[in-house]
């Protein structure tokens, strides 16, 4: 699982060395959505593009408070984490129609978490065969599309399908 979970912390390492200000709590701040690759805010929520992809489509879900652990969080806070994840891997079974998924949390920095002490959730499409061929070439991984151009399919996406997660009332999931 090395593979699959570390690679972004090196950007994020790398970024946090210019700032001691958690990346997740100064986007949220600032008003440059785009720029930031933040594709959605909800009440508890954002949603950011990962900078440094393992595979096309990976993004987080990011919680908006600055609460490092699951335990942290409050039950609504939990809730709209798993529906906008459900939401996401919705989106990007239609627009990138990958194999599986791998959708989890890294706490703590001996656990991967690139953001540590900021909540948050990856969500990364997987394809047959992807990590056997990080395996061949070692540490390169394949290059993954550009993120604005994901960026710009799942905008594209989110305005002609609304996600029930994020208005105030949850609706059942959208027809599939
Ligand atoms: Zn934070």
């Amino acid at each position: 699982m090395d593979h699959l979970w570390t690679p972004w912390r090196y950007h994020f390492i790398t970024s946090a060395e210019k700032s001691d200000r958690c990346i997740f709590c100064a986007f949220q701040e600032e008003d440059r959505d785009e720029h930031n690759l933040i594709l959605t805010r909800g009440s508890h929520s954002f949603v950011i593009l990962n900078r440094f992809p393992y595979t096309s489509g990976h993004l987080m879900v990011v919680a908006r408070r600055h609460i490092p652990s699951l335990s942290d969080a409050q039950p609504g806070e939990l809730e709209e984490l798993i529906l906008t994840a459900r939401d996401f891997q919705l989106a990007l079974e239609t627009l990138y129609r990958p194999d599986g998924f791998n959708i989890g949390f890294n706490l703590g920095k001996s656990a991967g978490a690139g953001v540590a002490g900021h909540l948050h959730l990856h969500v990364v499409p997987r394809w047959q065969g992807d990590s056997n061929f990080v395996g061949v070439i070692g540490q390169t991984r394949t290059i993954p599309e550009d993120l604005k151009t994901t960026y710009a399919r799942l905008r594209e996406y989110l305005s002609q399908h609304p996600f029930p997660s994020r208005d105030a009332a949850s609706g059942p999931s959208p027809a599939r």
